[in-house]
């Protein structure tokens, strides 16, 4: 046999309260009422504990605006790679074009050996053949990347 609570109106159960107690508006006596109700009514329990997964869950929704910030984050993992990819490309390229003067310099210069002009150019050759071979190596993995199942 359950008599009304005056503090809640007398309807006995206080789930016009609830949102309120969530939020810490109600007045320590209000609260003190609800913890009272609360401690033998199970269906005032359950609708407290409704509440608060709701509004957990509300929160979580706000705490998916991290989700852009990581996606962002990864956009400027990529514009890093990319510039650094480019500017590994200016570098070399612009070390081989300097090689490539230099060399034409050396070549048509009569006073040098014809056997150490040789000699050079078989290196800047080389150089530009490494050069070459890892350009091409990086856009197949560039490619393999892209297909994923594709395999060299
Ligand atoms: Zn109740």
């Amino acid at each position: 046999m359950k008599t009304g609570n005056k503090a809640t109106g007398g309807s006995g159960h206080v789930g016009a309260l609830i949102s309120g107690y969530l939020d810490g508006e109600l007045t320590q006596q209000q609260r003190q009422s609800v913890d009272v109700h609360l401690a033998d009514c199970a269906e005032c329990s359950d609708r407290l504990a409704e509440l608060e997964a709701l509004r957990k869950r509300v929160s979580g929704a706000r705490l998916s605006r991290v989700g852009d910030d990581v996606w962002r984050e990864q956009m400027n993992d990529m514009t890093v790679k990319v510039s650094r990819g480019i500017g590994w490309l200016l570098f070399l390229g612009g070390l081989l074009l300097i090689g490539g003067f230099g060399i034409y310099q050396f070549v048509i210069d009569t006073s040098v050996e014809p056997l150490f002009k040789l000699m050079v150019s078989a290196v800047y050759l080389g150089l530009g053949a490494l050069f070459v071979s890892v350009l091409r190596q990086r856009l197949v993995e560039r490619k393999t990347d892209k297909y994923k199942n594709v395999e060299i």
